[in-house]
């Protein structure tokens, strides 16, 4: 869509680019505002060329045409000194002043505002001055991930492109070329769990999470597990990584969704049996337990009961119940329904 417009020299000046986090939006604007700032293309006008005069100063963050904001560290929202300078400096610095001067060394300028879904009113309204009549030459990319978070008087202003998150196996891929992963059913098992998003897949192999996912799933190997026990090591892990209340809650999350993808491993080996192929979602722990109550009554249906309960829980966790009450609670009734006679 860009190579056309650029192609028939019809860009806005406005982009919105809208889509889950960690799936490319701001590489994707920050490679095209390179592209936009280079002075050797060639036939591809996405192509920068990496080493003109435009290129060289973008690549070592110092192109005096390119801008960038979005949400300080730390902080939940864009403030207005970031857009229009601090309240001594009004008008005189910031997103909005920086764009109204010409460009310095290219033909245009080119603007990225990321996390524009968490502008404040005042930020909003600011940079809406400037969208409304955006400087000649100037061209602006906001990204965010919550459109319903933007003013729509902000929305009607940009052309609204939409992401897509990334497919399991590119998530996979981009795991294993950035070194992020001990091997490559790691990157499989996250991939699988973190709905196409490069993001979600990190924080999945944060290594504090996957020791906790260890925990849970050797214990949940043994048939004959301390439900309390286990939510008492698990509940304290999870206290040490989550700085809130919502953290423990997202990474309560976690671990029941871990819960439930052991359970559906083990499913599968019931269902397919040591003599077939490899599993996409190989859990060697799910193996051992699905062998292990294969040779009790009833195996799918003792499955088929963990796996509801389990999913029940997410629910519950959902529903503001005490976190560390809702993991006693589902670990306890897990144990007993493992529970081997
Ligand atoms: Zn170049």
């Amino acid at each position: 869509m860009f190579r056309r417009a650029i192609s028939r020299g019809r860009l806005s000046q406005a982009y919105l680019l809208v889509g889950p986090d960690g799936i490319g939006k701001q590489q994707f604007a920050r490679r095209l505002a390179q592209s936009l700032l280079c002075q050797a293309l060639g036939e591809d006008p996405l192509e920068a060329c990496g080493q003109c005069a435009g290129c060289r100063p973008y690549l070592a963050s110092a192109h005096p045409d390119f801008l960038f904001v979005g949400c300080p560290e730390g902080k939940r929202e864009i403030p207005i000194d970031l857009m229009i300078g601090s309240k001594e400096r009004r008008g005189q610095e910031g997103l909005c002043h920086d764009l109204s001067i010409r460009p310095l060394a290219g033909s245009r300028k080119v603007a990225i505002i990321d996390d524009a879904d968490l502008m404040n009113e005042a930020s909003a309204n600011a940079l809406l001055k400037t969208l409304e009549e955006p400087p000649e030459r100037a061209m602006l990319f906001l990204i965010g991930s919550n459109l319903d978070a933007v003013l729509p008087t902000i929305r009607s202003r940009c052309q609204l492109v939409r992401f897509s998150p990334l497919s399991n196996s590119d998530v996979a891929a981009l795991l294993v070329e950035q070194d992020l992963v001990p091997s490559r059913e790691e990157a499989q098992f996250a991939a699988a769990l973190s709905d196409g998003s490069l993001t979600v897949a990190r924080q999945l192999l944060e290594p504090e999470l996957a020791s906790l996912r260890s925990t849970l799933y050797l214990a949940l190997s043994q048939a004959n597990f301390s439900g309390l026990s286990l939510s008492k090591l698990l509940f304290e892990g999870i206290d040490k990584i989550s700085a809130d209340t919502p953290a423990q809650r997202v990474n309560i999350l976690w671990l029941i969704r871990f819960a439930v993808e052991f359970y559906r491993a083990a499913m599968w080996r019931l269902g397919h049996g040591a003599t077939a192929s490899s599993n996409t979602m190989m859990i060697p722990e799910a193996t051992a337990f699905a062998d292990q109550i294969a040779t009790h009554a009833e195996p799918f249906d003792r499955l088929g009961k963990l796996i509801d309960r389990t999913i029940t829980a997410a629910s519950h966790i959902d529903q503001n119940i005490s976190v560390a009450l809702s993991l006693d609670a589902l670990l306890d009734d897990l144990a007993g329904l493992s529970r081997l006679a």
